[in-house]
């Protein structure tokens, strides 16, 4: 595996592999690498010849700055991950390389209403600082086919409009959620959970299933706010949990009517003896 911690060797070794007509993978990620992330690289290495992985823990997309410090960083062993993997290239750059001018915003990107709900209501300016550094990314690795999680189902409906408002020539792969064997969705922060609190975790994943396994029992609402009421008795504030289906022009309809196919349910809750903040989503219908 290639390693580049600079734009300038990235692209050199990007533009050759192009001018051998090799077809460009992307999986942009913040490293802690787990399953998840590593399904996204099987997937980019199924579908395209050479498969650029990026790790960087993207300053301007977090609202809370205590959230950015404490961010796990794991890098030799994502080194290790990606390489048995069979990653082709991993970019890391630092803050510097990826902001020489400084981290105020460039350019502001009109992402409409989407950046208004959900996570954008509860974490203001991350949506902002998401589209600068994939803006970035893209224009450096212009990739054939861009990967992202359905784990993060807000981000991947901002990154498709982020590319129909640049104009840019890539496809979005959207790819499912991997979780643990008893549902708790992976992701870089469960490893910020004591065995205590990765158990309670579980209680996330467990108020998707409960939607999913009594939706025609009652009016969405109220499952809903069932799930809520037993995630709240179990030591989590919870920032929202909807129920949501993607509009024809790519926003979010909220709330969802019944009926909707595909109908997801998205909740974001705090783990409140962590401080953890854990994001989950799933198709309820
Ligand atoms: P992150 O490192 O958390 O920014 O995630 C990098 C990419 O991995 C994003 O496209 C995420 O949606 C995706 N991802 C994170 N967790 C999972 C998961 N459990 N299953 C599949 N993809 C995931």
């Amino acid at each position: 595996m290639y390693l580049f911690k600079r734009k300038d060797d990235l692209e050199r070794h990007l533009s050759t592999a192009r001018k051998e007509g090799k077809r460009i993978g992307f999986v942009p990620t913040m490293g802690a690498l787990h399953q998840g992330h590593l399904s996204l690289i099987a997937a980019a290495k199924e579908n395209t010849d050479l498969v650029v992985c990026s790790i960087f823990v993207n300053p301007t997309q977090f609202n809370d700055p205590a959230d950015f410090e404490k961010y796990p960083i794991t890098i030799d062993q994502d080194i290790l991950q990606l390489t048995a993997a069979g990653n082709d290239v991993l970019f890391l750059p630092s803050v510097q390389e990826m902001y020489p001018k400084g981290l105020a915003p460039e350019m502001h990107y009109d992402f409409g209403e989407l950046e208004t709900v959900l996570e954008g209501a509860h974490r203001p300016g991350h949506f902002q600082g998401v589209g600068q550094v994939v803006h970035k990314l893209l224009e450096l690795v212009q990739p054939d086919k861009l990967f992202m999680g359905q784990k993060d189902f807000q981000q991947c409906l901002i990154i498709n409009r982020l590319i129909k408002l640049l104009h840019l020539n890539v496809e979005l792969v959207i790819c499912p959620t991997l979780r643990e064997q008893d549902g708790l969705a992976m992701s870089s922060r469960n490893l910020r959970l004591n065995p205590t609190e990765r158990q309670n975790a579980l209680h996330i994943s467990r108020a998707l299933y409960y939607i999913k396994n009594n939706l025609t029992q009652a009016p969405l609402k109220e499952i809903a706010g069932k799930a809520i009421n037993v995630l709240k008795g179990n030591g989590f504030d919870v920032d929202y949990l909807d129920m949501v289906s993607i509009a024809p022009d790519g926003n979010i309809d909220f709330p969802a009517a019944p009926g909707k196919d595909p109908l997801y349910a998205v909740v974001a809750a705090r783990e409140i003896s962590s401080n953890v903040r854990l994001i989950d989503n799933m198709q309820v219908n």
